[in-house]
């Protein structure tokens, strides 16, 4: 394991090995269908860099253990606040439905809310920067949940366009994954429970379905022709069961598939039923 306190920058192909080490084991010890893809987490070293830790599987709070136990949380106080944001935002996803995060290679992490790409969370190493796609009516309400912050001296704002920026001071990061826990999952009923088998898929099956997706090339898996791909930045995304739930399909990692807005639509117009 990486000693207390050690620089990240010098401990980076250590650090490196040691998470994939620590991943791959959490593969064996939870099953490889639902880690099947390269993933990465921005690390604030304990010196002034960033340095990215690289996973080739894991779950977003499995990394944040690992990171947690390797670099000296004292010393390097940002980076215990990173960690805590995205096991924050982990648990945020479990809970909302509505809410899948991906975090790849050379990223940060990003949020896709209902289907639509919202907000990418990149930590550098003297400020989180957030980039909100603000035309979505989820982006203006986190871009004036940002103003708010700005207006409170805990962030500034720094660029204006399709996508917005912000930055956020490191004492502050909390605000972030405050922020997500408020927003309103879907409402479930009981019928939205069968057999024992929930209808929704948990946030670590739709996490891993959008990571593969994204290694995939994003290409759609639905029927309509031509085969195409789908642009995250535009468009909206399903996460759908393969074999609908109405239809006796569950919400395991084996019947999930993400599909283009249209194909979703056109399945659920051509299936008899519900077939969401
Ligand atoms: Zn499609």
């Amino acid at each position: 394991m990486g000693e207390s306190g050690a620089d990240l920058g010098n401990a980076a192909p250590l650090i490196r090995a040691e998470l994939k080490a620590h991943v791959s084991r959490c593969v064996e010890a939870e099953g490889k269908a639902l880690f099947p893809g390269p993933k990465s987490l921005m690390v604030r070293s304990s010196g002034a860099r960033v340095e990215r830790a690289m996973a080739v599987y894991g779950k977003i709070h499995q990394v944040a253990d690992f990171v947690a136990r390797s670099v000296s949380k004292g010393k390097a106080p940002f980076t215990h606040e990173i960690i805590e944001m995205l096991k924050a935002m982990s648990a945020v996803q479990e809970s909302n439905a509505l809410i899948t995060l991906a975090v790849q290679t050379g990223d940060g992490l990003r949020v896709v809310y209902e289907g639509l790409f919202l907000s990418l969370i990149v930590p550098q190493h003297k400020h989180v920067r957030v980039l909100v796609r603000s035309v979505t009516e989820e982006g203006k309400k986190l871009r004036k949940f940002l103003k708010s912050l700005v207006n409170n001296g805990q962030a500034a704002f720094v660029e204006s366009g399709d996508y917005d920026y912000w930055r956020i001071s490191p004492g502050n990061v909390k605000a972030i994954s405050s922020y997500f826990e408020t927003l309103t999952g879907l409402a479930k009923t009981e019928e939205d429970v069968r057999g024992g088998h929930p209808r929704y898929f948990s946030g670590a099956v739709r996490e891993a379905a959008l990571a593969e997706f994204e290694r995939n090339k994003k290409w759609c898996a639905g029927v309509n022709r031509p085969r195409h791909k789908v642009d995250l930045r535009e468009d909206r995304i399903a996460f759908d069961h393969i074999l609908p739930w109405s239809r006796g399909g569950g919400s395991s990692a084996s019947n999930i598939q993400v599909l283009c807005e249209a194909c979703d639509l056109q399945k659920r117009a051509t299936a008899s039923g519900n077939a969401a």
